[in-house]
């Protein structure tokens, strides 16, 4: 498969450098990791790099994710029965029994390697389906047993074939520009993931807008003539002041994001339309609760920003058209302790939807903690044929804030294809990498 020949390439990588160190590889990778933002220094003897160091840099990074994701991948969850955990649907499995199913951790490593996985992130209540009958696939984990009983409670919504939102699309991790985020009520979308303009009801997906966003930084920074002038020098000086201004501001304001959404280290979770709407009396009642509510967002079908803004200005302004005020659905964005005040609210209130609702829903009130697979001490990527770059960078991406993950499973999975693409032929001519071709890359995976 795929994977395992990367891996080999990367294992004639690293064996490569060891004998020939050069300069700046971990340079190259840290522009790697930073995802999307390379500054090449100027240095002369930056100017080729070989394609091998570059592969290189990759195990590199391999070995980083590992240390970020140091599950002993050894155990299979089937026997703690239903639990919250990292799932992992499998679309050939699903192919051969026409069945959605969903596998832990363990399992997407050990029993599924060579399948197509989808990653769900993490769903509750959930039984590994590795070794039943829903399957009819032995799990190698627990004695190749492939005629187990499934689970009955287990729940499957269309994450399960891999389709994501109310738009039902396929999720495309290479394509996917827009920020998703999961619900974590989940009683209605199952705990599905939905995307920021699909959340506001824009048909189509829209940039955020944010000064310099998207700007080729590369560009910006250009090269230094050898005779310049010290004006221009002054000017390179005053644009890599700006740049760094620009960086520094991005940092402090995150993500760019769109217009009325909010930021996304401003909230901690996410409750969707769906789900409010089959619990609006509660909803309705603590959607004002600054304690626990950042904010809402109304879902407006529209087909863009424009337009949305127009109709909630005329929305606002409904009185005066004599017209009825429309009330459209609304997601919720919780605060960060949200538990404690949910805890505070039931305890300090005498009003029964809230107590009743609570009740049922002990999650919103009490950790609800996500199993993790017991840490593995030994690592040595070299030696784990059970490893791909990109199994291992997906994992590690499992233990950032969620509403951080998908990202950062674009990010990286864009960052890996594309530079295997590029550097392809030029390894398999053992072709100088140059400074020309390297700028060119990281301009074209800026687009
Ligand atoms: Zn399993
Ligand atoms: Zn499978
Ligand atoms: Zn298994
Ligand atoms: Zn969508
Ligand atoms: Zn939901």
């Amino acid at each position: 498969m795929a994977s395992d020949e990367v891996k080999k390439e990367l294992n004639q990588g690293s064996k490569e450098t060891k004998q020939d160190q050069t300069k700046n590889t971990t340079d190259v990778d840290s522009n790697q990791q930073s995802n999307i933002k390379p500054e090449l220094d100027s240095n002369p003897s930056s100017d080729s790099i070989t394609a091998q160091d570059y592969i290189s840099s990759q195990l590199e990074l391999e070995r980083e994710a590992k240390e970020l994701m140091p599950y002993d991948p050894n155990q299979c969850t089937y026997s703690m029965g239903a639990i919250r955990q990292q799932i992992y649907a499998c679309l050939t499995c699903l192919a051969k029994t026409g069945q959605t199913s969903g596998i832990c951790y363990s399992c997407s490593i050990q029993c599924h390697s060579d399948h197509e996985l989808v990653e769900l992130f993490t769903k509750r209540n959930f039984t590994c389906d590795c070794g039943t009958t829903k399957m009819n696939h032995p799990c190698y984990l627990r004695s190749k047993i492939f005629d187990d009983i499934p689970s009955s409670s287990n729940s499957y919504n269309q994450n399960f074939k891999g389709h994501f939102c109310d738009c039902k699309q396929l999720y495309n991790p290479i394509e996917e520009k827009s920020n998703m985020l999961q619900c974590i009520f989940g009683e209605t979308c199952q705990e599905d993931w939905f995307h920021d303009y699909c959340i506001m009801g824009l048909t189509h997906y829209e940039p955020p807008k944010q000064k310099d966003h998207g700007v080729n930084k590369l560009d910006q920074l250009g090269e230094p003539e050898i005779d310049a002038a010290t004006q221009n020098i002054k000017n390179e000086e005053d644009k890599k002041e700006e740049l760094m201004k620009n960086d520094q501001q991005e940092e402090e304001n995150g993500e760019p994001v769109l217009d009325g959404f909010p930021n996304l280290d401003d909230f901690d979770c996410y409750i969707c339309w769906k789900c409010i709407n089959k619990f609006k009396d509660f909803f309705d009642k603590i959607k004002q609760n600054n304690d626990i509510v950042v904010t809402t967002v109304q879902r407006i079908p529209s087909e863009n920003l424009q337009e949305r803004n127009s109709i909630i200005l005329q929305n606002q302004d409904g009185t005066f058209f004599k017209k009825r005020k429309i009330d459209y659905d609304y997601s919720i964005f919780l605060k960060t302790n949200y538990e404690e005040n949910f805890k505070t609210l039931y305890n300090t209130t005498n009003d029964t939807t809230i107590k009743k609702i609570l009740d049922e829903f002990q999650f919103l009130m009490n950790d609800d903690p996500i199993y993790e697979p017991p840490n593995d001490d030994e690592i040595d990527p070299e030696d784990d044929d059970n490893s791909s770059i990109y199994d291992l960078g997906a994992k590690a991406i499992n233990s950032l804030p969620r509403e951080q993950a998908i990202q950062g499973v674009q990010a990286f999975q864009d960052i890996k294809t594309k530079l295997k693409d590029f550097l392809a032929p030029f390894a398999q001519d053992g072709k100088i990498v140059g400074k020309d071709d390297v700028e060119n890359f990281f301009k074209n995976i800026q687009k």
